[in-house]
């Protein structure tokens, strides 16, 4: 228990400064298995991640887990020596020998379903326990995000009470529902607890939850194996379709064509549809123009971030579900310091969740502040050209080589404004500097960007919000 507490505490801190692909790719099937004499013994899956481990996250593991308890000296990574966990279906958990990862498998070529990845193979690491224990294999929800744990303040009640509405009467009142805004601040709990409302109030409608990546990537497997038409009859039988992130239909053409279609079919006959994206639909570049206003004909709801009250209000019931207790004094200090996004509460909370269960006793406000140094100083929180150059590009779904290049096309030379734009206001650098890391443009160039872009915010378009979103962005990464 006490290793796999320490190592959930390790993983919840790297989680949060690493990307979710790249911290999927070397910490999963990781564990602890052991500790003697200060060393601590890591299970990995194969040479790969343990060669990356070694180099490229050792001193960060280290530096966590003495944070985390002092007589921690040494890490040993081992490929996977220890019995890996294994998810039953039922939902409890048992422990297989051997490692899973390379399994011959083949896709069968009529559902295009991989036959080996069921329950009975669905690796649980502490990770991503809490996120997938009980995912239910008819709806793809997880259970856990519900109405009763979501906690409502002014920056999330009009989505909560539209989502409310939603559940009473799904197809019937805001159909498609969007909800919009940043990272880790509630659309997939909100999205999920529709879900499992709707799934309670109406067990015979058919409710089903898919990430968009998942679409698109089922969508792009079907047109390769011909079996589009079976896919969108499938999706036919659907009541209630939610789907996740659709920012991620950007440049995806072929899918937002079997989308529409989709789409269409299901709302002619009031199913409900619910869409997450991290942008309002006219801000998400290269979605067509008929996608973007079926996905503004319903209702939009946006989750801001949480004022301080609320953040507070969010730890205390993280607590209660997690049956533990902190003072006042630690929870005001995490409320006032981590500001823009509710996953980061929740992961500063694990840890101290963690220490507490090692140390047997509450860590004092002083070791609070060491425990959450990593998280509430992170170094990614530094602003510089590059980020802004990166930020602004994939927000347009563009290479950044597409920013700096001499193009002309409407759809490139805008968001090369854009980012003139924020590094004049953001770094107030200067407009030959500008020009220069924009691929060597003259400073009038620059110049003439700035104006323009200061003048369309000052028309009052979609663009103040659109530019807020980046600098969001640019902040949370
Ligand atoms: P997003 O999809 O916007 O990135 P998530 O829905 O995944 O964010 O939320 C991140 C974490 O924060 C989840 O564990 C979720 O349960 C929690 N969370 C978000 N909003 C709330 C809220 N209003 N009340 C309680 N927990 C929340
Ligand atoms: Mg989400």
């Amino acid at each position: 228990m006490v290793n796999e507490e320490l190592w959930q505490a390790v993983l919840a801190q790297i989680q949060l400064n690493i990307s979710s692909a790249n911290f999927a790719t070397w910490f999963k099937n990781t564990q602890i298995t052991s500790q003697k004499n200060g060393v601590v013994f890591i299970s990995v899956p194969n040479s790969f991640v343990k060669e990356w481990l070694e180099q490229k996250y050792n001193k960060i593991i280290i530096k966590i887990l003495r944070n985390l308890d002092k007589e921690i000296k040494d890490v040993r990574y081992d490929i996977g020596k220890s019995g890996l966990k294994v998810f039953k279906k039922n939902p409890s958990v048992i422990y297989q020998e051997g490692q899973l990862e390379f399994q011959e498998f083949k896709i069968d070529s009529e559902t295009n379903l991989n036959p080996r990845y069921t329950f009975d193979t669905f690796v649980v690491g502490p990770f991503n326990e809490l996120a997938q224990a009980a995912a239910s294999a008819e709806t793809n929800l997880n259970p856990r995000y519900t109405f009763d744990t979501f906690v409502v303040g002014p920056f999330n009640e009009l989505a909560q009470a539209a989502a409310s509405a939603v559940v009473k009467s799904p197809g019937q009142v805001y159909n498609p529902f969007f909800v919009y805004g940043g990272v880790g601040l509630g659309k997939t709990h909100l999205l999920e607890a529709i879900g499992n409302g709707i799934v309670k109030n109406f067990p015979q409608k058919k409710v089903q939850y898919i990430p968009t990546e998942k679409f698109v990537s089922e969508v792009i497997s079907s047109i390769r194996n011909h079996q589009i038409e079976k896919l969108k009859l499938a999706y036919q039988a659907i009541d209630t379709l939610i789907i996740d992130d659709v920012q991620f239909l950007a440049g995806k053409e072929k899918t937002q064509e079997e989308f529409f279609y989709i789409f269409n079919s299901l709302y002619e006959k009031n199913k409900q549809i619910i869409l997450s994206s991290d942008r309002q639909p006219k801000t998400i570049p290269t979605l067509t123009e008929r996608l973007k206003s079926r996905f503004e004909g319903g209702m939009i709801a946006d989750i801001s971030f949480p004022d301080f009250e609320t953040r507070v209000a969010i730890l205390r019931a993280k607590c209660q579900e997690r049956k533990t207790k902190f003072p006042e004094e630690i929870l005001d200090y995490i409320a006032s310091n981590i500001q823009k996004n509710i996953r980061e509460l929740e992961g500063a909370l694990n840890i101290l969740i963690a220490y507490q269960k090692l140390n047997g006793s509450l860590p004092e406000l002083k070791t609070v502040k060491s425990l959450l140094n990593n998280l509430i100083s992170s170094p990614a929180k530094i602003v510089n050209a590059k980020k802004i150059i990166k930020v602004v590009s994939e927000f347009y779904d563009l290479k950044e080589r597409d920013l700096t290049s001499s193009s002309r096309k409407k759809e490139i030379v805008k968001p090369r404004h854009v980012a003139m734009y924020l590094l004049r206001e953001e770094l107030k650098s200067s407009f030959p500097f500008i020009g220069r890391k924009l691929g060597g443009k003259d400073h009038t160039t620059a110049i003439h960007a700035y104006k323009k872009i200061s003048n369309e915010i000052d028309q009052n378009g979609g663009l103040p919000e659109e530019i807020n979103l980046i600098k969001q962005r640019i902040l949370s990464e």
